[in-house]
C-alpha cells in the first residue's frame, strides 16, 4: 500500500501547542482565562457579528440557541433530515418534535418549497444546515420565516467561512451555532459557538450556559441552566486556528479543485456542487455516484488505504426518529454520497492517488 490517508486529519500547528502550554502552565485550565474571551472576540468579528458565546461543543450551542427563542413542548421545528443528528437532538432535547424536511436535489441543503410546505401552527423556528460547506438557498427562507413570524437557527458546523452572495453564513439567522470538533474547518478538540446580534439573547445564553447563575449575585440560580461552558485550554487551541482560518479555507479550495480536474472525465459521478450565489469551503469534496457502486467503492479504496466518509443516513430513517416518511431526495442523495480526503494535511501526490483508484473503483466490474 502506498499511502495511508485519512478523511481528515486537523492541521496542528506549533503556535496552538505553544498557547496550549501556556494556558496549561497558568493554571487556568477551566472556563475561566484570557483565551476564551479573546476567542470569542475574534470569532464573532471573523463572522461579523456582534455577540459570540463560546461552549463546549457544536450540539450544546444548538441546543442554548432553541432554548433561549422559548423552543419547547408544543412546538415544531423544521430541520433538513440529511444531516449529522445533533439538530435534530437538540430539538428534542426542548421538548419540541422536528419535523424532517427534504434536500433540494442540486445543492442538496433544506428545500426553501418544502420549508412552506411543512410550516403549521405550531412550527416555532427553523434550522438551517450549510451542508458539507455548501450554503442553504437563505434568502426564500429568511422571507418565509419573517412572514410567518418563526425564528431561523443557522447550523454552521460545517460551514465556517462559507458566504451566501457575498455575504458569510452565520450572520444570517436570529442565532448561528458553529462547532470546533476534530474534522471541522477548524477546531477547539470539542468546541461550539453560538452567534447573535441580538444583545438580549447573548446575555441570556451566557447565563444559561453557566449554570443560570445570576452574574451579579454567586450561587445564586433564577433558572435552570446547563455546564455548556468552553475551557480555556478549548480556546487556547482555537485563536491560531483562527489565526489561519483564511489559510486552511484556501487549503480546502485548492482540495476541491484538484479532485474536480482530476476527476472531470469520470462520467459516473457527480462533483460538490456550488451555486452561483454560493461560496462553499468544501469541508468535505462530496460526490455522488452510482448508488450500486457506492459501498464497494468505499471497500475497495480502505484496500489501497483511503479513508472515505458514507453520506450520513437521513435522520427520519433513523431508529430515534423512524415514522414511516419518505423523503425521496435526502434518501437518494444519502445512498450515492461520499466524502473524499479532504483534510488539510493532504498532498497532491495523496489526491492523485486517491482520483485514480476511485476511477478504478467506479470501472471495475465486480469490484
Ligand atoms: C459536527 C456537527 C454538529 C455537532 O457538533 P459537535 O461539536 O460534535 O457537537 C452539528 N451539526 C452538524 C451539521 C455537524 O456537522
Amino acid at each position: 500500500m502506498k499511502y495511508s490517508i485519512p478523511v481528515a486529519k486537523p492541521d496542528i500547528g506549533e503556535e496552538e501547542v505553544k498557547n496550549v502550554m501556556e494556558a496549561v502552565r497558568s493554571g487556568w485550565v477551566s472556563s475561566k482565562g484570557s483565551f476564551i474571551e479573546e476567542f470569542e472576540k475574534r470569532f464573532s468579528s471573523y463572522i461579523g457579528v456582534k455577540h459570540a458565546i463560546a461552549v463546549s461543543n457544536g450540539t450544546a450551542a444548538l441546543h442554548l440557541a432553541l432554548t433561549v427563542l422559548g423552543v419547547g413542548q408544543g412546538h415544531e421545528v423544521l430541520v433538513p433530515s440529511l444531516t449529522f443528528i445533533a439538530a435534530a437532538n437538540a430539538v428534542t432535547y426542548t421538548g419540541a418534535a422536528p419535523v424532517f424536511v427534504d434536500s433540494q436535489p442540486d445543492y442538496w441543503c433544506i428545500d426553501p418549497e418544502l420549508v412552506k410546505k411543512n410550516i403549521t401552527d405550531k412550527t416555532k423556528a427553523i434550522v438551517l444546515v450549510h451542508l458539507y460547506g455548501h450554503p442553504c438557498d437563505i434568502d426564500p427562507i429568511m422571507e418565509i420565516a419573517h412572514s410567518r413570524g418563526l425564528y431561523v437557527v443557522e447550523d454552521c458546523a460545517e460551514a465556517h467561512g462559507a458566504a451566501y452572495k457575498g455575504r458569510k453564513v452565520g450572520s444570517f439567522g436570529d442565532i448561528s451555532c458553529f462547532s470546533f470538533y476534530g474534522n471541522k474547518i477548524i477546531t477547539t478538540g470539542e468546541g461550539g459557538m453560538c452567534l447573535t446580534r441580538n444583545e438580549e439573547l447573548a446575555v441570556k445564553m451566557r447565563i444559561l450556559k453557566d449554570h443560570g447563575m445570576n452574574p451579579n449575585k454567586r450561587y445564586w440560580h433564577d433558572v435552570i441552566g446547563f455546564n455548556y461552558r468552553m475551557t480555556n485550554l478549548q480556546a487556547a487551541l482555537g485563536i491560531p486556528q483562527l489565526d489561519r482560518i483564511d489559510k486552511l479555507i484556501e487549503k480546502k479550495t485548492w482540495i476541491a479543485r484538484t479532485y474536480k480536474e482530476l476527476l472531470r472525465e469520470a462520467n459516473n459521478l457527480v462533483h460538490a456542487p456550488e451555486m452561483p450565489w454560493a461560496k462553499n469551503v468544501y469541508w468535505f469534496y462530496s460526490i455522488l455516484v452510482h448508488k450500486n457502486r457506492r459501498d464497494k467503492a468505499i471497500e475497495f479504496l480502505g484496500q489501497q488505504g483511503i479513508e472515505t466518509r458514507p453520506f450520513f443516513y437521513p435522520i427520519h430513517s433513523l431508529p430515534p426518529y423512524s415514522r414511516g416518511l419518505k423523503l425521496p431526495t435526502a434518501e437518494e442523495l444519502s445512498a450515492r454520497g461520499l466524502n473524499l480526503p479532504s483534510g488539510p494535511k493532504i498532498t497532491e501526490d495523496e489526491i492523485y492517488y486517491v482520483a485514480e483508484n476511485l476511477e478504478n473503483a467506479l470501472s471495475r466490474k465486480n469490484v
